[in-house]
């Protein structure tokens, strides 16, 4: 701000101007995104750490904008929830990865868990529960190869209402993971009351274990704990093979990351999917 003879005159710097003018246009159009068929999802593996074979896949939101190329969902998906297109993006998420599971499946290729991304507003405004129960039902899809993975944010937003939303999911029989785990401020008392199936550590931890034997520990107690509450656990972010050997040591179940795979399209998926030497 600067005064010039009494008269107040707001302005912004180049940088922030521009970063202005980008997130309005993008709020913009994201709201055609979906008809215009512009967004798409990725599939990252997740390995089991003890066999080596492939436990599933998570599904990852992408933008292709007409003009600025591939958007990630860290910029977006921050968008769309505070504007309400989540809920319709949410909806787009669901079925899409279903189909996905279904369209694999009627390839022959194996029955592999997807997980899938539920942001907030959607678990809480959208009919998320109508809608799993629907597309589960009509592309025939075992409920327990879907999961969810929900952040520790939703369930402060509204505790009573997200508790009763998670039961319902559990008992069509979907899969619940608590995502980022490590970043909120969840603590195991906390999680104790969740209808949980899977925890999934987050990536900052798995990128300290090298070299801080504190984080190791931390990693190590998460697993111990997350175990003797039934609870699997899967490691997220995992870049080198000495990451990967020290969460094999801590008995995690599964882990994800560019190691292993890096997110993949889902004609690139399918090929992972497939048995055999890959080609
Ligand atoms: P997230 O759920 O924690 O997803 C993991 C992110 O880590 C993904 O970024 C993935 O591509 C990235 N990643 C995977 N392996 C590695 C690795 O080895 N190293 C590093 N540094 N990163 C790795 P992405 O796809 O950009 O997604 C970022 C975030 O955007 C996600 O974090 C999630 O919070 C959100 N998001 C993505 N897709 C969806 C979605 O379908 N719905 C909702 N609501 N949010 C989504
Ligand atoms: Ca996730
Ligand atoms: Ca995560
Ligand atoms: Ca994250």
């Amino acid at each position: 701000a600067k005064e010039t003879g009494g008269a107040r005159i707001q302005y912004f710097a180049p940088g922030q101007r521009r970063e202005l003018v980008r997130r309005m246009a993008l709020e913009h159009q994201l709201h055609r995104a979906i008809e215009r068929e512009e967004l798409f999802l990725q599939y990252q593996p997740k390995i089991d750490l003890q066999g080596g074979s492939l436990a599933g896949f998570e599904a990852l939101l992408r933008w292709r904008h007409p003009t600025h190329g591939v958007v990630s969902p860290e910029e977006f998906v921050p968008i769309a929830e505070e504007n309400g297109l989540i809920v319709p993006i949410g909806d787009w998420l669901v079925r899409t990865a279903i189909k996905q599971m279904a369209s694999w499946h009627a390839a022959g290729l194996p029955e592999i868990p997807v997980a899938v991304n539920l942001s907030a507003r959607q678990f809480l405004q959208g009919d998320v529960v109508g809608l799993v129960d629907e597309m589960l039902r009509e592309a025939k899809i075992a409920p327990h190869l879907l999961e969810l993975e929900l952040t520790e944010s939703l369930s402060m937003a509204d505790p009573e209402r997200s508790l009763a939303i998670m039961r319902e999911l559990r008992a069509l029989g979907v899969t619940l993971s608590i995502d980022d785990f490590g970043t909120g401020y969840s603590s195991f008392a906390y999680l104790k009351r969740l209808p949980i199936d899977k925890l999934k550590i987050d990536k900052s931890f798995v990128n300290d274990m090298v070299h801080s034997s504190d984080a190791r520990a931390i990693v190590q107690a998460i697993v111990a704990m997350a175990h003797s509450m039934h609870l699997r656990v899967v490691a997220e972010g995992v870049e080198s093979a000495p990451q990967a050997l020290a969460l094999r040591e801590t008995g995690c179940d599964q882990a994800q990351g560019y190691y292993y795979s890096r997110p993949l399209d889902a004609r690139e998926a399918g090929s992972f999917l497939a048995p055999g030497p890959a080609s």
